[in-house]
This record gives C-alpha cells, sequence and structure tokens, in this order.
C-alpha cells in the first residue's frame, strides 16, 4: 500500500494503553494508517526520518478567544510596561503614528494592561486625554473582563449623557464625585465593542490567519473557541461563516470548535416532545453542537456568569482579601440564568458557564445538575469554565456529575501571586487545581484562555507540573516531600492537553491520542515532556493536522499553506 507520509526514527508517545510507544507513524488521507510493524511492505510518498525527535498527540486549547486575541496582535502590547510613565510612552507613540497616517478618527487600541504592573494603578483619563486628543482610545485589560477608555471614547459610547444609566451586568466606572474614571467594567465594554462592531469578514479572516498560525508553531492542532457571535466577546453576529472562509481559503492553521455565545441564541419553536414540552432557546433551523466537520464545528453554548478573579469581579463567597465588603458579583440574576439556560439545554445545547468565584461556581453546578436531571444528555459534554476558585465540595459534585472543568494552569506563573493574594491563605488551596480534581475521577481539559495568558503549551504542561508563580511560590502549597498539593504528573499534564481535552471537548473519537483510524494531529517536540526537567524549554519542531505540516522546522519540509478544502480528514 502506497501511504501520504511515514515518520520514521522517532520517540512516539501514543497515549494508548494498547501501543503506548512506537517509531513509526504511518499517514493516509489525513489519518493514522498504522505504527511500526504494520508498515511493513508501505511505501510512501514523503518519508521523513525524525532522528530521535518525539512525537505526542496534537494539542488541544480548550478555552481560548482566537478573534479577539488575533485582532490584538495589531493593537498596541501593554504587558511589558512597568510603571504608568511607560505605558503613556508607548501610547503617544502610537498616538504620533497614527497622526502620521493622517487618520484622525482611528481608535488607538492596547492590550494586555495589567493594573498590578503598575502598583495596582489605573491610568489617569486626563493624561490620556492629553496624549490621544479626539481620538478615541480602547485599552484591553489583561483579563479581558475591564477596559480603560478616554473622554473621546466614553462620549461615543453616550456614558457622559446627562441620565446614562449602567448596562446589566456592567459599570461605567466613576469617582466619589461621579466623574468616569475612564475604566469601563464587564458588561459595559459592551458599550465600546458596539461602536466597533461588527468586524468585517476580512477583518476576521485576517486575525485567525495570524492566530492560528501561531497556535501551529505552539503545538496546537485543534482549540474551542469560547464565545461568538454576541455579547462583548463576540465579533460579528456571522462569526461562523468568517470560521469557514478562512477554512475554505487555507487560512485557518487549526480546528476550531465555536462556542456561540448564550445572548446569540433566541427563543425556538418545534415539536413540544423535541423540547421537552416547553419551549427553546436555539438556532434557526435546529443547528446544534456538534454541527460542521473536522475544522470548523459548534461547540457548546458559552455563558458568562462572573467576572474575573484579577479584576476583583468573580463571585465568592468571602470578600476578597484587601477588598473589604467586595465578593464580587454575578453579571445576571440567578434566575435569569436557570431559566434561560435550562431553555438553550432543552433545545438541545450543552452549555459551558464561565464560573470563577465559589458563588459563581454554586450556581453553574446548580444549573448543570438540574438540567442533566430533567432532561438528560445532550451531545458534548457540560462544562464550567475557569472553575477558579472550587471549594472541595464543588470539586467532588462537578466529578460526581460528569462535568468538565477547565482551570487554566496557564495563569499560574503569570498571574499566581496576584492570585493568591486576593484570595487569601485559607483559600490559596482552591485555585485553578488540578491534582484533586483528577483524584475526584473529573474530566479535567487543559487551555491558556488566550489573551489572558499567552498559549506556549509546552509552559502550561510545566505549570501543572510545578505550580510555581512568577516568585518562585508554589500555588496551593506543597506536601512535606516537597512536591505540589495541586500538582500533576508529566503524563498527566500532557493528557490535560491532549486527550483529557479532547474528551472534555467531546472529540475523543477523533482525536486526542495516537491510534489508527484517528486524525493525524501530532506535534514534533525536541524532548520528551515526560522526562525533561523543564517542558517549557522544549521546541516544537513541527505540527501536523489531518497530516498536512501546518507548521515546520524541519529541514527542507515547508508549512503547506494549502487549502484543506475537500481533504475529508
Ligand atoms: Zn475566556
Amino acid at each position: 500500500m502506497n501511504l501520504d507520509l511515514i515518520l520514521r526514527g522517532a520517540d512516539i508517545i501514543t497515549l494508548e494503553d494498547a501501543r503506548p510507544r512506537a517509531h513509526s507513524i504511518g499517514i493516509l488521507h489525513g489519518r493514522i494508517a498504522g505504527f511500526d510493524e504494520e508498515l511493513e511492505g508501505c511505501a510512501a510518498t514523503s518519508e521523513i526520518n525524525l532522528a530521535g525527535a518525539v512525537v505526542v498527540p496534537g494539542f488541544i486549547d480548550a478555552h481560548c478567544h482566537t478573534t479577539w486575541w488575533g485582532l490584538g496582535l495589531e493593537s498596541v502590547d501593554l504587558q511589558h510596561a512597568r510603571g504608568l510613565d511607560e505605558l503613556y510612552a508607548l501610547l503617544e507613540t502610537e498616538a504620533a503614528r497614527l497622526d502620521a497616517l493622517g487618520d484622525t478618527g482611528a481608535w488607538l487600541h492596547g492590550t494586555g494592561f495589567n493594573h498590578e504592573h503598575h502598583g495596582g494603578a489605573f491610568p489617569d483619563l486626563a493624561r490620556l486625554d492629553a496624549i490621544t486628543g479626539d481620538r478615541p482610545l480602547y485599552l484591553r485589560h489583561v483579563s479581558g473582563h475591564q477596559a480603560i477608555t478616554n473622554t473621546a471614547t466614553l462620549a461615543l459610547a453616550g456614558a457622559l449623557e446627562p441620565g446614562f444609566e449602567d448596562p446589566v451586568g456592567g459599570a461605567v466606572v466613576r469617582d466619589a464625585a461621579g466623574r468616569p474614571t475612564g475604566v469601563v467594567e464587564e458588561a459595559a465594554q459592551g458599550l465600546v465593542q458596539s461602536l466597533l462592531l461588527p468586524y468585517s469578514r476580512e477583518a476576521i479572516v485576517d486575525a485567525l490567519d495570524a492566530a492560528t498560525a501561531r497556535y501551529a508553531a505552539e503545538g496546537i492542532t485543534s482549540f474551542t473557541e469560547a464565545g461568538i457571535a454576541a455579547g462583548w466577546i463576540g465579533h460579528s453576529p456571522l462569526e461562523v461563516d468568517a470560521y469557514q472562509h478562512a477554512r475554505r481559503t487555507g487560512r485557518l492553521h487549526a480546528r476550531a470548535q465555536l462556542m456561540p455565545t448564550l445572548d446569540a441564541l433566541h427563543e425556538v419553536t418545534g415539536h413540544a416532545e423535541d423540547l421537552h414540552g416547553a419551549t427553546g432557546r436555539g438556532l434557526d433551523l435546529g443547528l446544534g453542537a456538534g454541527f460542521g466537520d473536522g475544522w470548523v464545528s459548534l461547540g457548546p453554548v458559552k455563558v458568562f456568569m462572573d467576572g474575573s478573579l484579577l479584576g476583583a469581579t468573580a463571585a465568592v463567597t468571602e470578600d476578597f482579601c484587601g477588598h473589604p465588603h467586595n465578593h464580587g458579583y454575578l453579571l445576571d440574576d440567578a434566575a435569569t440564568y436557570r431559566e434561560k439556560v435550562a431553555a438553550a439545554y432543552r433545545a438541545g445545547w450543552p452549555i459551558a458557564l464561565h464560573a470563577i468565584g465559589d458563588a459563581a461556581i454554586d450556581l453553574a453546578l446548580e444549573i448543570v445538575i438540574a438540567c442533566q436531571d430533567a432532561y438528560g444528555p445532550n451531545p458534548l459534554p457540560n462544562r464550567i469554565e475557569h472553575f477558579g476558585i472550587a471549594r472541595p465540595d464543588q470539586v467532588a459534585l462537578a466529578a460526581r456529575h460528569g462535568i468538565a472543568v477547565t482551570p487554566q494552569a496557564a495563569f499560574i506563573g503569570p498571574l499566581g501571586d496576584q492570585m493568591a493574594e486576593l484570595v487569601g491563605p485559607d483559600r490559596e488551596g482552591w485555585l485553578y487545581r488540578g491534582r484533586t480534581i483528577v483524584d475526584a475521577g473529573g474530566m479535567l481539559a487543559g487551555s491558556s484562555d488566550l489573551p489572558v495568558s499567552d498559549n506556549n503549551v509546552r509552559r502550561g504542561l510545566q505549570a501543572w507540573v510545578d505550580r510555581r508563580t512568577e516568585s518562585g511560590h508554589v500555588l496551593g502549597g506543597v506536601h512535606d516531600d516537597g512536591t505540589p498539593r495541586e500538582g500533576l504528573s508529566p503524563e498527566e499534564a500532557l493528557r490535560a492537553y491532549t486527550c483529557w481535552a479532547a474528551a472534555a471537548t467531546g472529540t475523543i473519537a477523533e482525536k486526542g491520542t495516537l491510534r489508527a483510524g484517528k486524525l493525524a494531529d501530532l506535534v514534533v517536540l525536541s524532548g520528551s515532556p515526560l522526562e525533561v526537567p523543564d517542558i517549557a524549554a522544549l521546541d516544537v519542531l513541527a505540527t501536523l493536522a489531518g497530516g498536512r505540516f501546518t507548521h515546520s522546522t524541519l529541514e527542507g519540509i515547508a508549512a503547506d499553506p494549502a487549502t484543506p478544502n475537500g481533504a475529508p480528514a
């Protein structure tokens, strides 16, 4: 038999019990044809000797924001600014660049702002106005749950009108005298976003192209986009079309599972039996989770229940440390969530509830369990996104009811010290857990929440293992023998970003492990993540999705930008 490709001379980690390791892997029509002795007598159009490099299943980022990040690649990057003077200088440079282009109305966009890098301070509105003049300004906080604007933007958004009222689930932050500070929180960001929306298909496709080429360079072959089409997280009501167009034109370099935002659904009617005797919330035509193909498909419905830990807006049962009388808030009434989420569930939608604080997690668990009990399973697992401050009883409950969770280990390095300070020592062990979820039999999926943290999966793998913050602290503490209480083994960490993420996204039959018949989605690494002391130091030598190189540093092998159009895998 003639195969498309054989990779030889590799240390292949399959994560399959029947054949955990192999040296050669054959690929035909985008799928894995077999290993080692199964390839005897097979020729291939292309054969590559990997000279001892390590092959693992393609990485799956179970929760990220590709369009948001991709669009932000053109913005001023504020994440490395330390002290507001540095930040102002970056903005002055960008304002001068835009002035030189002669477009006085062009927005000044920035990403990656983190007040902790400025001693907890936010930029001064008058100073921002002096830099920008009448040019609108929009700086995203690294958490995504806050942003910084100037007077020009606030005026455009209507926030300076007499009688202006904050939207449900958000606020235009004001000082003691009632004057806006320039900070907009949570749903109030939607007022600014609506000035920018909808983005054109071309802008979104450009963003997807730029972003997913970088995903491929990180070894990512699949990702779940955590919110499209509506709400402050959406970029266009036609966002699915942009993904499909990117795919058709060879500009989507990783497989996308798209979560429609709850607000994108509307009341649907059908046969009463199909909706459990009541009305439901869905998309037209009965489109639902799982619809699509191997490159672009629909996932669960994304629901935001609370804010962020960094912004101290996550809903917690006890106040944040250093923030008396602040225990965050739910973004809408509990009753509204119960009703709307159940209506989506009745129409067949699995649900992914963004819940960071333990108070939000309580409500998320209550709603998911009630829906599962009342209406039975939907096509993909239900999920709680972030599961950031999870009490022990909540870990057990999520596991018992088969609810997938996506705590981001990648946060621990850059954000862990800040998070630990906000919850204090008594609750630190509840933060972005790993070990206790696995031990409880829970469904854990690796993810970055890009751009909240970067999507360097190797760093994420190492973070699952050592849980070290930037200051060197081990988040959640250590056992007597010095091992991190919430640490995973390197193999468990690898599983979190591959087969466990595949299980959580309902795609384990097709990917997440290397087995004959599954998609040929794999990563070639410079060493074994199961053996090296620092996984973050490994190099991604190549990435294949559907048997095609989406990234390559191998000699003589170029990434193949050819359209996957028509390729079944
Ligand atoms: Zn997110």
